[in-house]
């Protein structure tokens, strides 16, 4: 009989270049900023006082319990299959084992369609619906790609996917359940993003990549959002996350400024270094913070089993090393091999089959704490971005070294 009132209504109320800071209009259909081209990032109205009980659904166990501080409009055009509110597991046997005195992992292996890109989509694909699109088309290295074609189908939306022909069987054998369209090229994701703009040349379809559009960035900051609220507002000493081409990393950090302005945490509370964790094989976010080029825009990279970190040129560098600079982070490579040291540990000692991504977390972190970068008396967050059950391809054989 009580069904709890939806909390207060979106607050969002425009759409600011992240470069310079330009409003755009939030309430129509918008790619990147006008100005310089560069992603364009949703702003709220947090000026009224806006405490967590007044925007938390405690019954929502999504991250639609953010709904005020989320830009869809109406509730009709919710597209949703139950994401988020992942786990926050402590990793004691792994801790002991390595003298810690807290590591947590937030594990988004659990996300309909295992990764943490279904946080995005439900978000985009929400949008999509509101604003009038039939159609959408990704250019993907595996699990944004079956992300998008889930929520089209649950939207009833067109879904083109464009995919790396190397991608596991298992991500485009799920587009096709779906029903999506499926396209393999020969390279990485940027040249799928080359394919991308070639089929939607007639620009009948939204085009979903990683920053080229507001909201799936939106979806991915509710990550900040619930590592937060699970702490009970305080936060980790170290936060790492596998970056490819990065709205994690930024969506989180935007979160924690949100919640800054929000008063949800003390104004000058300490924030968590934020440590991005790349590819050996592809690490252009490394190369550039290290002085070896200026940007990434030339930069080419190689396949990696962990297929989602193989970006080598990321729209979204920028932002990236923002993020880096403001919480004092750094980025550093792991290895194929290391990923998969990484992935066995997590697995034999903690029962979780983490993606290669996740598994790199792990390897980076004993690094830095082989270094005297990390501390074991720090709390330390491994975000685990996916599962391994769509990678069998890629680490077939491997349980034992
Ligand atoms: C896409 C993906 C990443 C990288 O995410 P970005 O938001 O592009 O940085 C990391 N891990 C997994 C499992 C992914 O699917
Ligand atoms: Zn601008």
């Amino acid at each position: 009989m009580t069904t709890l009132e939806t909390t207060t209504h979106s607050r969002l109320h425009a759409l600011h270049c992240a470069a310079c800071h330009a409003p755009h209009d939030a309430f129509t259909l918008q790619y990147v900023s006008t100005c310089c081209a560069q992603p364009l990032l949703a702003r709220y109205d947090l000026t009224a006082p806006l405490t967590p009980a007044d925007v938390i659904n405690p019954t929502d166990n999504s991250m639609w319990r953010y709904r005020a501080l989320l830009p869809l409009l109406d509730d009709a055009n919710l597209v949703t299959l139950g994401e988020g509110w992942t786990p926050l597991l402590p990793l004691p046997r792994l801790a002991a084992r390595h003298g810690l005195r807290s590591l947590l992992l937030k594990d988004e292996g659990q996300n309909p369609t295992g990764s943490f890109k279904a946080r995005g989509l439900s978000m985009a694909v929400s949008k999509a619906k509101e604003l009038g699109v039939t159609g959408c088309i990704i250019p993907t290295a595996g699990n944004a790609g079956v992300a998008l074609a889930a929520y089209c189908a649950r939207a009833g939306l067109r879904c083109v996917v464009v995919m790396p022909r190397h991608t596991p069987t298992a991500f485009k054998e799920e587009c096709y359940w779906y029903g999506a369209e499926v396209h393999l090229v020969d390279g990485l994701i940027n040249d799928c993003a080359t394919r991308v703009r070639e089929l939607n040349a007639a620009g009948e379809l939204l085009d979903v990549s990683t920053l080229k559009e507001p909201y799936r960035l939106e979806g991915k900051k509710t990550m900040g959002y619930e590592l937060a609220e699970q702490l009970n507002w305080t936060l980790p000493d170290v936060l790492l996350y596998p970056a490819g081409g990065g709205t994690g990393l930024i969506g989180i950090w935007k979160a924690l400024r949100e919640m800054q302005e929000l008063g949800w945490l003390p104004r000058h509370a300490k924030l968590p270094r934020m440590i991005a964790v790349q590819a050996a094989s592809c690490c252009p976010l490394v190369e550039t913070r290290a002085g070896r080029q200026p940007n990434c825009h030339a930069y080419v990279g190689q396949p990696s089993i962990a297929n989602g970190l193989a970006v080598p040129r990321p729209l979204g560098e920028p932002l990236m090393l923002d993020v880096l600079d403001e919480s004092n982070g750094l980025a550093l490579a792991i290895t194929d091999e290391q990923m998969l040291a990484g992935m066995r540990e997590l697995s034999h000692l903690e029962g979780l089959f983490v993606a290669p991504e996740g598994g790199a977390l792990w390897s980076a972190a004993l690094q830095l704490l082989h270094t005297g970068q990390i501390r074991p008396e720090e709390q330390i967050l491994l975000l685990n971005t996916g599962s391994a059950q769509k990678y069998l391809d890629n680490v077939l054989g491997r349980a034992n070294g």
